[in-house]
């Protein structure tokens, strides 16, 4: 597997994983190549996000999918800084004590989403447990001054789980974002190894609130595939989600960011995710997106339009009953 230098240069954002033996991933199958990011779309995107002084998870996880969103003018905003208080073996953001937080950020990230016309924005945010409140409150000001600045843009949203406090997931359910996307990242067999400072109950208790103070709220939630899990665990994590009345599962390919990283297991091919797909489509799912490429905010904008669309369709079969 090639991988990305930029990545590889932030390898020393990662003390924690620096002890790892190097796990590279080997050649990625065919399926997988992406082409390299260029386009006037794409550097007015770089522009922009530059010129706000943003950061994107986009950039930060190295997604493969940065060429085709950013040349659409679709970026994925992550708010409260660059450093996370958690180290996931999966994940390429820097590891450490984090910056105060900057009271400016929500209204820049709103002037961006203005300048690039966004009709669906999604934002997500490193985990800050060092806030007394995670950054439940920064997240709703976000929602909020994006509201103010471009009242037709639909809002998602992807926090983190707040350490398990409801009492912050409620203060973010009730800004009303368009979609509460959270992802469960893993089956619950290997959260100790992949996602340590999360707990798979805690998530899934998350996600059934938002369901639960708010019915209309859209949720979401995302699952990568190829870190060693059976397709089994898979379909008993797709019937927890559906417990906890989750709308729309995303499930991609896991790609190893550095080679201290988690090892990728193996590579899950194109057809597996078909089946994927219908076993999910089976459990009843509104939406399903399932491929090596899928991640959790690709193709969000088309995809909330879908969602809205099954939803009504779903609601109009069930009048007719
Ligand atoms: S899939 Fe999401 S994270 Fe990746 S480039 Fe597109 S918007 Fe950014």
């Amino acid at each position: 597997m090639t991988y990305n230098p930029k990545l590889l240069d932030k390898a020393k954002r990662h003390p924690e994983k620096q002890k790892n033996p190097d796990r590279p991933a080997g050649r990625k199958p065919d399926w997988i190549r992406v082409k390299a990011p260029q386009g006037k779309g794409y550097l007015e995107t770089k522009e922009i996000v530059k010129k706000q002084k943003l950061t994107t998870v986009c950039e930060e996880a190295g997604c493969p999918n940065i060429g085709e969103c950013w040349q659409q003018k679709h970026a994925t905003f992550m708010i409260m800084g660059e450093v996370c208080t958690r180290a996931c073996a999966f994940c390429n953001v820097a590891t450490g004590k984090p910056d105060e937080l900057d009271k400016l950020e929500p209204l820049r990230v709103a002037v961006a989403v203005r300048q690039m016309g966004l009709k669906h924005v999604v934002v997500t945010s490193v985990d800050r447990d060092d806030l007394s409140d995670g950054g439940a409150d920064h997240f709703v000001k976000t929602i909020q001054a994006i509201r103010m600045k471009s009242p037709g843009t639909t809002v998602e949203i992807l926090p983190g789980d707040f350490r398990g406090n409801m009492e912050d997931w409620d203060t973010v359910i009730d800004a009303r974002p368009d979609v509460y996307n959270h992802n469960m990242e893993t089956v619950p067999r290997l959260y100790p190894t992949i996602r340590p400072g999360a707990r798979y109950f805690r998530s899934l208790s998350g996600l059934k609130r938002v369901k639960e103070r708010d019915p209309m709220q859209f949720t979401k939630s995302g699952l990568m595939v190829g870190l060693g899990e059976t397709t089994e665990e898979v379909g008993q994590v797709m019937d927890d989600m559906r417990a906890a009345d989750i709308d729309f599962i995303t499930i991609g390919q896991y790609l190893q960011p550095t080679p201290k990283h988690a090892p990728v297991d193996r590579w899950v091919t194109p057809e597996e995710f078909e089946k994927l797909t219908r076993m999910a489509k089976n459990k009843g799912f509104l939406m399903v997106s399932a491929s090596p490429l899928t991640r959790s905010s690709h193709h969000a904008g088309d995809d909330f339009a879908k969602l809205k669309a099954a939803r009504q369709e779903k609601l109009t079969k069930l009048a007719a009953e």
